[in-house]
């Protein structure tokens, strides 16, 4: 980006959307002096109680968005989901990064796809299905796949698992016939995502890959990987991020998710255009956190460090932890958990707790893997 003006602190950030990633967007922009307004629809979104102002409309709202622009000379956003055009309309007024643009093209996992190809990393073999003869004429090799809605999804939401083409297309009338990928079912090694930030200048910094483990399709457990015990394809995994951030022409926090299989294979799954859910880590364990380089990046200013500091883990908390086995309402043994060293409890403020629903997160540190592993076992026992 060419002429790029520093956003001094003391100045409003605008982001769109009030979830738990505007939270702690909004604790990092305002640790830095900056005052944060968000769009969001919900009153009580656990942003909105953070941010110094929440505009409460839609995210198409054209009052809203102008009200928005006009205050803040930097705006960005914590979903892929908000409509590419709503970016467009603030970026006549207001710097917005990420572009509405490259928000477009990871927003629809056809063009996603394509565009990782693109850029030279490897894709799960696939196909796009527009209709059910697409489906009909589907490569028998892709079975048992699991076709995905080309939008809208998230934690494995808008996916079903299939074992035929018969199920697949059961499942895409269900879809509604909305376009889809099918992909092939990988037997799945390991997964690993990785966190850049690519600053208005076109510089890079780059996290520690961390490996991610997920039930029912939901981001559970997530292992910063040891800085230094990188292997080949946590190395194939920073370049091809950069690589990816670089070729999108993207300005802001990207992740990239991966699977690895069991020969090392490194196959790209997903872009998010925001700060990420297993990049949490990076708030305790690293020098600079993603928010914090989400905030930089808005305001022209230079990158921070993305050094590890210490080994990392963290813990999703699913609403499911506040439901006892009888389903009858229980609080978490948060006494239990403070008294280990080295935790750090994030919860969101959400208003009520939902099977599922992301609640908080708990990141533990440990100088070594060994203590790591130890702590671990402590958190999981608390947490049942
Ligand atoms: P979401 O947008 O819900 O995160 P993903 O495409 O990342 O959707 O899928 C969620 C999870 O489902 C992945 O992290 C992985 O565990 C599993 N999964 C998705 N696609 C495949 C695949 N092709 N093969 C094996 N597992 C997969
Ligand atoms: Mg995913």
């Amino acid at each position: 980006m060419s002429n790029v003006e520093t956003i001094l602190p003391g100045q409003w950030l605008g982001m769109v959307g009030g979830g738990q990633l505007a939270r702690m967007f909004c604790y990092a922009a305002q640790r830095m002096g900056y005052k944060v307004a968000i769009l969001d629809p919900d009153h009580f979104s656990p942003a909105g109680a953070v941010a110094d102002k929440h505009i409460c409309a839609a995210y198409d709202d054209t009052a809203a968005l102008q009200q928005l622009a006009e205050l803040c000379p930097a705006i960005t956003t914590e979903f892929e989901n908000v409509p590419a055009q709503s970016l467009n309309r603030l970026a006549e007024h207001s710097r917005v990064t990420p572009s509405g643009e490259a928000v477009s093209v990871v927003q629809d996992r056809i063009r996603e796809k394509q565009f990782i190809s693109k850029a030279g990393v490897p894709v799960v073999p696939h196909c796009v299905v527009h209709s059910m003869e697409d489906l009909l004429k589907a490569d028998a090799a892709l079975f048992p796949g699991i076709l995905k809605a080309a939008r809208f999804g998230y934690d494995g939401k808008g996916q079903a698992r299939v074992q035929t083409k018969e199920q697949a297309l059961e499942a895409f009338a269900n879809f509604g016939q909305v376009a889809c990928v099918l992909e092939s079912l990988q037997p799945l090694e390991d997964e690993i995502s990785v966190i850049v930030a690519r600053s208005l200048d076109g510089k890079t910094a780059i996290y520690t890959p961390s490996h991610n483990q997920h039930r029912d399709g939901i981001l559970a457990v997530s292992t910063a990987a040891n800085p230094c015990r990188l292997t080949p394809y946590h190395e194939q995994a920073k370049t091809a991020a950069i690589a990816i951030a670089e070729s999108l022409n993207y300005y802001g926090v990207l992740c990239v998710e991966f699977f690895v299989l069991a020969d090392g294979t490194l196959l790209a799954n997903e872009i998010a255009p925001r700060p990420h859910n297993s990049g949490h880590f990076t708030i305790e364990a690293c020098l600079s956190s993603q928010f914090e380089q989400q905030v930089r990046v808005m305001a022209g200013l230079p990158l921070g460090s993305p050094q590890d500091l210490q080994l990392s883990k963290m813990f999703n908390l699913l609403g499911d932890l506040w439901f006892d086995e009888q389903g009858h309402h229980q609080e978490p043994n948060w006494s239990a958990l403070l008294a280990l060293p080295g935790v750090y409890l994030h919860l969101y403020g959400k208003n009520e707790a939902r099977k599922g629903r992301k609640m908080g997160h708990v990141t533990l540190l440990a100088p070594n893997a060994k203590q790591l592993q130890a702590k671990a076992l402590q958190v999981a026992e608390i947490l049942g």
